[in-house]
């Protein structure tokens, strides 16, 4: 078969997107290839189908263990010939693996990264023929904190055993300094790269002032995302716990991910989240590597991330099947202390710690613009455009106004506590001082006889908590010691003595709630309301057969396929083979279920 209909007949697809085409030639043409894109792009297919049309096997290096079963068993319900090797394993069913890999009966072949560092799988190898090599989450070669790395770094040696094969090595990371690193590490010096757009057009982007975090996620889940699934992060263990107790016990079924759950636990948390239909993970960034569930509809961050990279990679985790989906982040001063006193008391020499201010005042760029969110996510990955008309800011525009004279009163206070050698005092004290309020601490101190006590009452407790947080956002005010004393920075007497000019950012009364996502080309137009009952009718039947088979919903079909199906309505098998994402296998085997759901 050719590409074409390979893309048609076993993966039911009209036609290719961006450049899975020119990828799949390439690598077809025996070429190596590296490839970034963003997560939902599409880069499974982008190996698959040159496995399916070269000769011989095509060996997947992917270090998502926990994943391979289903990924497997996608396949083979599409009627691909997939199978796995790693650690998980009992001998025998590895070595019926390693048989159908000898006998010529697979056309997949999965292999965890560490197997290829046993020679006995190296010679496996030598004995079959094989199609291409993938190396998937390429990312993890880089230098930085990726656990795998030693056995990554071993597949450059896949290029010296193998020099006719093709490699393809694939990425959803965006930042430039990673791909070099991958391209050299790999040795794919002469690989073709084809670099994506990391625009994620169907994911909406907001960053609220956080008030009251969880009942704030609360009316979220309850507004737009009653009964979807999604992904809540938290920066701690025990916030993870709390937030997933407080859902629980307001209706939304919620399970717990952290680092210190047993992996027991953590399994089954994770297992029950992608098999069930709307389940939330609540979760720490320790979830979420690979989870190639098609179906999340948020991501909601309850602490700011530490990095523009971290916050668009836990958000890319929404909306991989392309329907509109939400990213939200609530964020506030307490944040912004928190991070910049978690970097004063990290480890490391003075450059990590330059490194760990740069991404934070990235991130805090980020959340502090009045310009389209996603125009500046993609600016950071070199990739510009257009205000998108999807995020909070081009959907209710915020004021930027002039701060001069309140950060000059901030900055000034803090300026006159700087003199107390004996007590250190933060945000909440300088307020207080401000607004001219007479609290113990204020009196016990004499800072009611401060010049500047009461000079602020132009602003609320609130309006002032947001003019320290911009402070520290855009370094013109920082943190410093045990009890996160506030402390000037060159930027301060900038405005403090030198006319530095200060803009900030009025947040807009109410929040962006308005929905214009309009679903990407070659997907499914949005159903019509009368079809929503019947698509109801579609997932009940694919929770059950999931069900039966012991496989997630979406392994069956996704919702985009099923939402089309409810939409066109098909009467016979010959129509419903024309939908997006049924393929020959899938119609075989479950078209005459559909069309009597349908009935
Ligand atoms: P990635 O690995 O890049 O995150 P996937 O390979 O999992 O993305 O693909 C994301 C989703 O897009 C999947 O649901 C996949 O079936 C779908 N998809 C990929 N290519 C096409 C295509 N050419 N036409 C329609 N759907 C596609
Ligand atoms: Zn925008």
């Amino acid at each position: 078969m050719g590409s074409h209909e390979v893309l048609r007949r076993v993966f039911g697809y009209d036609s290719y997107r961006g450049d899975q085409q020119e990828i799949v030639e390439h690598v077809i043409g025996g070429g190596d290839a590296l490839v970034l894109m963003p997560t939902g792009g599409g880069k499974s297919l982008c190996y698959q189908i040159p496995s399916l049309v070269r000769e011989g096997v095509g060996v997947v290096v992917s270090p998502l263990i926990a994943l391979m079963q289903d990924q497997v068993d996608a396949l083979r319900d599409l009627g691909v010939r997939a199978g796995f090797l790693n650690s998980t394993q009992y001998p025998d069913e590895r070595s019926l693996v390693e048989a159908e890999f000898l006998a010529g009966e697979l056309d997949l072949l999965y292999l965890a990264p560490e197997r290829l560092r046993v020679e006995q799988t190296v010679r496996l190898l030598e004995r079959g023929k094989i199609a291409l090599f993938a190396i998937d989450e390429a990312h993890c070669v880089a230098q930085w904190g990726h656990d795998f790395r030693p056995d990554y770094l071993a597949l450059s040696h896949l290029h010296e055993r193998w020099p006719d094969v093709p490699r393809v090595a694939l990425t959803a990371t965006a930042t430039a300094a990673t791909h070099a690193e991958i391209a050299e590490r790999l040795k794919l010096a002469d690989a073709k790269h084809f670099v994506a757009s990391f625009d994620r057009p169907n994911i909406q982007y907001r960053i609220v002032p956080k008030n009251e975090p969880k009942k704030q996620l609360l009316e979220l889940l309850r507004n737009e995302h009653d009964g979807d699934a999604g992904i809540v992060y938290c920066l701690s263990r025990n916030s993870v716990e709390k937030t997933a107790e407080f859902l629980n016990q307001n209706g939304v079924k919620a399970l717990p991910y952290h680092a210190g759950l047993d992996s027991g636990t953590r399994a089954k948390n994770q297992s029950r989240f992608l098999r069930e239909d709307g389940l939330v993970m609540v979760a720490t960034i320790a979830f979420g590597m690979g989870i190639d569930k098609p179906d999340v509809r948020f991501v909601a961050h309850l602490d700011l991330p530490k990095s523009v990279e971290g916050y668009y990679q836990e958000t890319g985790r929404a909306g991989r099947d392309g329907l509109p989906s939400t990213a939200w982040l609530a964020y506030g001063l307490q944040d912004v202390v928190q991070q910049r006193k978690m970097i004063e008391d990290s480890d490391g020499d003075q450059q990590h710690r330059r490194r760990l201010v740069a991404h934070l005042d990235a991130m805090l760029a980020l959340c502090e613009t009045v310009e389209c969110r996603r125009v500046q996510l993609l600016e950071y990955f070199g990739q510009g455009g257009e205000p998108c008309g999807n995020c909070d800011t081009c959907l209710v525009p915020p004021e930027t106004w002039d701060g001069t004279v309140p950060a000059q009163k901030v900055l000034s206070t803090v300026y006159r506590l700087k003199n107390e050698r004996r007590q250190k005092f933060g945000a909440g004290q300088t307020i207080d001082i401000l607004l001219g309020r007479k609290t113990a601490k204020v009196i016990q101190f004499d800072h009611d006889t401060l010049s500047v006590f009461g000079i602020g009452t132009e602003l609320n407790e609130s309006g002032w908590r947001g003019v320290v947080r911009q402070l520290l956002a855009q370094g013109l005010l920082a943190v410093e010691g045990e009890y996160s004393t506030l402390v000037l920075t060159p930027g301060s007497e900038e405005v403090l003595y030198r006319g530095r000019k200060v803009l900030m950012r009025r947040e807009p009364e109410r929040a962006a709630k308005v929905r214009t996502a309009k679903p990407k080309k070659g997907e499914p137009v949005d159903m019509p309301a009368e079809a929503a009952p019947v698509f109801e009718r579609l997932r009940a039947w694919r929770a059950a057969t999931a069900k039966e088979q012991g496989v997630p919903a979406y392994v069956i079909f996704h919702d985009a396929t099923l939402r089309q199906i409810a939409a066109n309505a098909p009467g016979t098998l010959a129509e419903l083979g024309t939908v997006n994402g049924v393929g020959e296998n899938k119609l075989s085997k479950y078209g005459q279920q559909i069309l009597d759901t349908l009935a």
